[in-house]
């Protein structure tokens, strides 16, 4: 499989025969893996694989903290990259509670008595629910028009709660995106669909690959940077 990792990171060869691979956390140019250049590309990518928990950490100190959503009323949510208040609309009796996007805010139509919960159950849920529902709608309809244009079909594509990467594309052309990506601004979610989609035609990072992304999205270096500065946010 093929993916869009959580980090991105640039490896930098080395003259020397001895030495070892090194990884080192640079405020702005973000990860970066020195090593000597005759270690293999896939035995880096190990190496970077298995020291991924410490680079997550490490990332996270130099970016924004997650905090947790307590899903009250006027919280903000962010949808593809807006940030929309909560407004609940109690109901007198229990009905299917429903989410609506109107008026520069995120309604939803709920019993009086789940405002009551303070676990905030059948809100969490609900909300979970409309986001899947809309983003996978959303999602798809940027697969379609960018598969489209390169002229690429792919089988399904799934919507998943994934940590480790933004998108994938499976050798049976399928493809996965994490559902973290519904809140990410619509440039941001249209190059990581770019990139599975071209990852239909090249599976691999080729600079072929690269030139085929960069025609879709001239500027998808900002955007890959969006994610791993910003990745924080992010929280479905
Ligand atoms: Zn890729």
């Amino acid at each position: 499989m093929v993916g869009v990792s959580q980090f991105e990171y640039q490896i930098t060869r080395t003259k020397r025969v001895g030495g070892s691979t090194t990884i080192r956390i640079h405020p702005e140019k973000g990860v970066i893996v020195r090593a000597p250049f005759w270690v293999p590309i896939p035995m880096i990518r190990k190496f970077v694989e298995d020291k991924s928990t410490w680079i997550l950490k490490h990332l996270s100190k130099v970016k924004p903290e997650i905090i947790p959503k307590k899903f009250l009323e006027g919280e903000e949510h962010l949808f593809f990259g807006q940030p929309y208040p909560l407004v609940f609309n109690p109901l007198p009796n229990v009905e299917r509670t429903s989410v609506d996007l109107k008026d520069g805010a995120i309604h939803i139509n709920v019993y009086q008595g789940h405002l009551e919960d303070e676990n905030r159950q059948e809100i969490k849920d609900s909300l979970l629910r409309w986001y899947l529902e809309t983003g996978i709608s959303t999602i798809t309809e940027k697969v379609n028009y960018f598969s489209g244009k390169i002229g690429v079909s792919y089988t399904r594509i799934d919507i998943k709660k994934v940590s480790s990467i933004w998108g994938s594309c499976s050798p049976g052309n399928r493809l996965c995106f994490n559902r973290k990506l519904i809140m990410a601004p619509h440039e941001v979610v249209d190059y990581v669909v770019i990139h599975e989609v071209c990852h239909l035609v090249h599976r691999n990072h080729s600079s072929r690959f690269w030139g085929l992304v960069a025609g879709l999205d001239p500027r998808y270096k900002e955007h890959r940077r969006w994610l791993y500065r910003n990745h924080g946010l992010l929280s479905i």
